[in-house]
């Protein structure tokens, strides 16, 4: 291994430089696209809901915003997609705002070890999920913001056309629809929380809200630029409005590398290095705190619901750029 002395603290420390100023992004990002096409043949394509079913597993999407402004993008990057729970990032965010602290009475701040829609844990911890990721912390979360906003959806839309920069994005109300229709499990961890009391709107009323936010449609490249603030210590670039404070924003990224791929959190902290939030759609945002967001979008997912190619793709980014958080 080659060492140099750094000049700061050279006189204790032998620091590995890392040339970034010759790095060509959207080169990177083409080259991944090439090395991880092949990966989209793995894998299934959520199927619980037709409007998902029916997505061609040929997609791949790459989107990169640095919070300077630069932005580099390639394949199918601009095709809006179900987001499915990288929407609970956005109603996190809107809970967190509303009551601050005071959701941690409500929610835990730890990894899973189950699946996203498991009903065992809530049973065992008097209804209250382990973190906001999974559905039931979600739908916890959701139960808050009807609470706290008086045009909930209204306010849910426009929170995420504001971080997005995007005013043309909407609720894709078919899928949103079968969601409902096939939505059991979501239905009987609403009514379990309800019975502990930690769901304190009408039930039904809380499960239309989380099927709504699940069915926001989003390209790659919006995806990654709404989840800017999450890179930029909770300020939008390109406005300067504070959505989250300082601790807020690193609070919300540390509780995505713990949980932001469910039950393959650890695997993908040790594979990327990034705090994440996925969906079933296929979609993966990730950040790097003070650098950039990046969205990859193929569809086909594994057994934890997480993009295959999506992960190979992030695995690809931080070591060519050699920029993750570790
Ligand atoms: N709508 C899906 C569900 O509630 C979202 C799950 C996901 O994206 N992991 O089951």
């Amino acid at each position: 291994m080659k060492v140099y002395p750094d000049d700061e603290h050279s006189s204790i420390i032998f620091v590995r430089k890392i040339n970034k100023k010759s790095m060509d992004c959207q080169g990177i990002i083409e080259r991944i696209y090439k090395e991880v096409k092949p990966f989209t043949a793995e894998g299934i394509i959520a199927d619980y809901i037709p409007a998902l079913a029916g997505v061609s597993r040929d997609n791949l999407g790459i989107s990169v915003h640095d919070i300077k402004g630069e932005f580099y993008g390639v394949g199918q990057y601009q095709v809006p997609f179900s987001i499915q729970s990288i929407s609970k990032v956005f109603s996190f965010t809107l809970a967190y705002e509303a009551i601050g602290e005071e959701v941690w009475q409500r929610l835990g701040k730890e990894p899973s070890g189950t699946s996203f829609n498991s009903l065992v844990q809530i049973e065992h911890e008097y209804g209250i999920p382990r973190n906001p990721f999974i559905n039931a912390g979600a739908l916890v979360v959701a139960d808050i913001i009807l609470s706290n906003y008086k045009y909930p959806w209204r306010q849910f839309l426009d929170f995420v056309r504001k971080v997005s920069n995007d005013s043309a994005l909407n609720f894709d109300e078919e899928v949103a629809a079968s969601e409902k229709e096939t939505g059991h499990r979501n239905a009987a961890l609403a009514h379990f929380m309800y019975s502990f009391g930690n769901i304190k709107n009408p039930v039904e009323d809380v499960l239309n809200f989380y099927f709504m936010q699940c069915a926001l449609e989003m390209s790659a490249e919006s995806l990654s630029r709404s989840f800017l603030y999450l890179a930029n210590h909770g300020v939008l670039p390109h406005s300067g409005e504070e959505i989250l404070t300082i601790s807020q924003a690193k609070r919300l990224n540390a509780l995505m590398l713990m949980s932001g791929l469910y039950n393959e959190s650890g695997e993908f902290a040790y594979r990327v290095g990034l705090p994440a939030k996925s969906g079933v759609g296929g979609g993966i945002v990730a950040v790097y705190p003070r650098h950039y967001s990046v969205c990859i979008w193929a569809p086909a997912i594994n057994e934890y619901g997480n993009s295959i190619a999506g992960i190979e793709a992030l695995q690809r980014f931080t070591s060519y750029t050699q920029m993750s958080v570790f």
